[in-house]
C-alpha cells in the first residue's frame, strides 16, 4: 500500500518534480545524522573526562590512596586538567551553535582586523615564550577594514594561530602574514608552520566537527577538534574564503580571505 502511494504521488508531480522530492528526503536524512552522529561525539568528549575525574575522587577518597601529599597533588593536578578541557569543550559547543544560530545574519560593522591578529600574536607570544622560536609577521600598514564580528574574528585568529603553535615543530617558526588581494577586495590572512604536515586524504575533512587526524597526539596538545569547525562557520558567515595547504613532512599554511569595508 505504501508503494501504491509513492506511485500515486509520483504520477500526481511531473518528472522533475519527482527527482527534487527524493533528493530532498536524502538531504534531509543526511542532515538528521549528522545531528545524531555530533550529539553522540559531544557527549562521548564528555564521558571521557568526566569518567577520569569520577576516577580520582574515589581514589582520594580511599583512606590509603589519599594520604600521600605528593600522589594527592599529581591526582588533583589531573583533575584540574580535566575539568579545563570540558569548559574548553563546552565554550567551543556554545561558540558554534551561536555562530550556527547567526548564519543567515551576516556581520555589518567595520572591524579592524590587522589589530585583532597583531594583539592575537602577543598574546600567544607571551603564553608559549618555551617555545623556542618566535612568530614572524608580516602585516601591510594601514590595510583596510573587513566587515564583520569582532569577537568571532578574534576567535578565527586565535584557533589558527593555536594550531600552528600546537602542531609546528617546537625550534621553527610561525609565519603569519596579512596582506591586500590583488583586487583590493579583499585581506587575505594566512598563517604558515613548519610541522609535519596533513595527507591530502585528511584535508577535505579537518573542518568537520571532531575530526582529527591523530587523535591520539591532538588529545596530548589539548584540543577539542571542534576549532576549524568554528573557523570554517565563522568564514562563511563572513563571506569568506578558507584553504588549508600542506605537505607530508614540511608543515602546513592556512589561508583566509576575508571581504574589506566599502570605504
Ligand atoms: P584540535 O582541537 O584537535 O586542534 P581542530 O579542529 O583545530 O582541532 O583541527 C582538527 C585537526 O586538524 C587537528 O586535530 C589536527 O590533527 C589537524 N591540524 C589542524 N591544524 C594543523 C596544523 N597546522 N598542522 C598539522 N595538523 C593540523
Amino acid at each position: 500500500q505504501k508503494n501504491q502511494l509513492w506511485e500515486m504521488r509520483i504520477q500526481m508531480m511531473g518528472p522533475g518534480q519527482k527527482i527534487v522530492h527524493l533528493a530532498d528526503r536524502s538531504g534531509t536524512q543526511a542532515a538528521e545524522k549528522m545531528r545524531v552522529d555530533f550529539v553522540a561525539n559531544a557527549s562521548h568528549e564528555l564521558l571521557t573526562p568526566l569518567a577520569a575525574v569520577k576516577g580520582f575522587i574515589e581514589t582520594l577518597d580511599d583512606p590509603a590512596a589519599g594520604e600521600d601529599p605528593a600522589t594527592r597533588s599529581r591526582f588533583l593536578g589531573i583533575m584540574a586538567k580535566e575539568t579545563d578541557r570540558m569548559q574548553a569543550l563546552v565554550r567551543d559547543l556554545m561558540s558554534l551553535s551561536r555562530i550556527e544560530a547567526e548564519k543567515y545574519d551576516p556581520p555589518q560593522t567595520p572591524v579592524d582586523f590587522a589589530q585583532i591578529v597583531m594583539e592575537t600574536v602577543d598574546q600567544l607570544r607571551n603564553s608559549q615564550k618555551d617555545r623556542g622560536a618566535d612568530i614572524a609577521v608580516d602585516i601591510t600598514a594601514d590595510l583596510p577594514a573587513v566587515i564583520g564580528d569582532a569577537g568571532q574574528l578574534r576567535q578565527l585568529a586565535n584557533n589558527i594561530l593555536n594550531n600552528a603553535m600546537k602542531y609546528g615543530k617546537d625550534g621553527t617558526p610561525v609565519l603569519v602574514s596579512l596582506v591586500s588581494s590583488r583586487s583590493g577586495a579583499m585581506l587575505n590572512f594566512a598563517v604558515a608552520d613548519e610541522g609535519d604536515g596533513i595527507a591530502p586524504e585528511h584535508l577535505p575533512r579537518l573542518t568537520e566537527r571532531f575530526y582529527r587526524v591523530d587523535s591520539g597526539r591532538s588529545r596530548l596538545v589539548g584540543g577539542t577538534g571542534l576549532g576549524l569547525s568554528l573557523v570554517k562557520h565563522i568564514v562563511d558567515r563572513h563571506r569568506g574564503h578558507l584553504e588549508i595547504r600542506s605537505t607530508l613532512g614540511k608543515g602546513t599554511t592556512v589561508s583566509i580571505l576575508l571581504p574589506v569595508a566599502p570605504a
